[in-house]
């Protein structure tokens, strides 16, 4: 099976929206984006937790054949996100960002994943993307995400990682705030004059763009009535993206473009409820058939 690495946080969420609240789920971005991986691909996290991280998540982590060896259990306490959702679901309200062991956190990625072909850099301080990056072996492709927190605090930093990346995945809010325009194409566009080569921007319920130098490609989402919390959608999009490339070792545009709806699919199923309680039921057979409705609600006959 493929392998994707990926780094980013590994936290326990505490989450309101308008249909209730959980206190200390697991979370972060690293796990979502793992679990979605997973469906398509043999994930391996990096990041670190601490003793009070449960035992059981980790054997679930590893029920579904995530490969947890770069995960660091060390003294101390584990990353915790706090924040809720109004009835606009697509936009979080930070409560409060506790960096906890991430706050001295210093990523070696193991000698055995350096070599990996496809990395994603999950939402994490960008200088701890940048120690990533140089660690990584000749990578086929590296994507990114990143969120208002960091493009707060570390916007130079940001910039850097972008340079190097071949893949940026932001939300419609993110890239207007980095790139300072209401515009969303040329918020892209000037992703794009950084460097990289593809930018991703995530439209939460309206769907997801894709854009390059040379094509434009938008998605829709999916019409979900089921919608409960809206938390690692980003990650599972990316999970879902990347895990189907690494599957599919193959790097058209056709083969992006069916990645962007396997992204879309597996954030869709995410939001059907808290954490990870969604993606810990689903089938293969159920991802099968939301992309093939994916399919059926864009096609158009030609006028
Ligand atoms: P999203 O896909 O954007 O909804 O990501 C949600 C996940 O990101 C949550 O499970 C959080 O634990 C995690 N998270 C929240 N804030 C940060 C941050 N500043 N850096 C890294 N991860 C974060």
């Amino acid at each position: 099976m493929s392998k994707v690495l990926i780094v980013g946080t590994i936290g326990l969420d505490t989450i309101e929206t308008p249909f209730g609240k959980k206190p200390e789920i697991i979370g972060g971005s690293a796990v979502h984006a793992a679990v979605a991986a997973s469906f398509f691909a043999q994930p391996a996290i990096v990041g670190v937790a601490g003793t009070d991280f449960p035992e059981e998540h980790l054997t679930f982590l590893r029920s579904r054949g995530i490969d947890t060896s770069g995960i660091n259990i060390l003294a101390g306490e584990t990353f915790r996100w706090s924040g809720f959702y109004e009835y606009d679901m697509n936009q979080a309200h930070t409560r409060d960002t506790r960096l906890n062991l991430y706050a001295t956190f210093d990523p070696q990625i193991p000698e055995t994943l350096r070599a990996t072909a496809y990395v994603f850099l999950a939402n994490l301080d960008p200088d701890l993307q940048l120690k990533v990056l140089d660690q990584l072996k000749g990578p086929k492709l590296v994507a990114m995400d990143t969120m208002d927190f960091w493009i707060k605090n570390k916007r130079e930093v940001l910039h850097k990682v972008i340079k190097k990346v071949d893949v940026v995945l932001m939300n419609d809010g993110e890239a207007r705030q980095f790139m300072e325009t209401p515009n969303l194409p040329l918020a892209a566009n000037r992703l794009l004059e950084l460097g990289t080569k593809l930018v991703i921007i995530k439209k939460g319920e309206h769907g997801a763009l894709l854009f390059s130098r040379d094509n434009h490609f938008a998605a829709p989402s999916y019409p979900q009535d089921q919608l409960r919390d809206p938390t690692g959608a980003g990650d599972s999009f990316a999970g879902g993206f990347i895990g189907y490339l690494a599957k599919s070792y193959d790097l058209s545009e056709q083969n992006i473009r069916r990645a962007v709806i396997v992204g879309s699919v597996m954030a869709s199923f995410n939001v059907e409820d808290f954490s990870l309680n969604r993606l810990k039921q689903l089938k293969h057979k159920e991802i099968v058939e939301r992309f093939a409705a994916f399919r059926r609600f864009t096609e158009f006959a030609a006028i």
